[in-house]
């Protein structure tokens, strides 16, 4: 199984991505985790990353992608993954659809999390990483919007849109129960 995760930040991807993970035997694969795993490490990477993060903006295509390639280029990857995080621009899709073409591999969906803004405010406030501040916040949501919704229609085709708002484990099996029997 091959999924991609998408919806703004507190949409619960992050926590629906390793619960899926385990119910579907696949990687779990977090731009995020692994930007925040190299600034850990103080890795020439994280370190050219922190800043970005630190304000709530993209870090750039060409490092995304870079990193991100060489992750989806390891063994685990074989048996599927679900992508948390990335893609999360135009040119982050066209380079993942590229990699899945050369392997000869599709998506098998994109799932969208549908959640309201107030909602999410209030679950990233309550979260408390550093990058959590309200102003940090609202750049994240707004880089959403403008980013990263557009590809729900680049992904038209394998979308499908999942209400996330309720309990952790009704969410996980509406986002099963949608995916269907595959
Ligand atoms: P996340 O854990 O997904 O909320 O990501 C935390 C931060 O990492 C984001 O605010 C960005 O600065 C950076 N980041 C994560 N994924 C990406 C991506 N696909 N493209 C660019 N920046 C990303």
């Amino acid at each position: 199984m091959r999924l991609v995760l998408v919806g703004p930040p507190g949409a619960g991807k992050g926590t629906q991505a390793v619960r899926l993970a385990e119910r579907l035997d696949v990687p779990h694969i977090s731009s995020g985790d692994l930007f925040r795993a190299n600034l850990r490490d103080k890795t020439e990477l994280g370190l050219a990353a922190q800043r970005y993060m630190d304000a709530g903006e993209l870090v750039p295509d060409e490092v995304t992608v870079g990193m991100l390639r060489e992750r989806l280029a390891e063994d685990d990857v074989e048996k599927g993954f679900i992508l948390d995080g990335f893609p999360r621009t135009a040119a982050q899709a066209d380079a993942l659809d590229e990699l899945l073409r050369d392997a000869g591999n599709e998506l098998d969906a994109v799932v969208s999390l549908e959640v309201g803004e107030d909602v999410l405010v209030q679950r990233l406030l309550a979260r408390g990483r550093t990058d959590d501040t309200e102003d940090v916040i609202r750049r994240r949501q707004e880089v959403y919007r403008e980013e990263t919704a557009p590809l729900l229609e680049h992904y038209a085709e394998q979308l499908v849109t999942v209400n996330a708002v309720g309990e952790v484990a009704e969410i996980t099996d509406r986002i099963v129960d949608v995916l269907g029997p595959r």
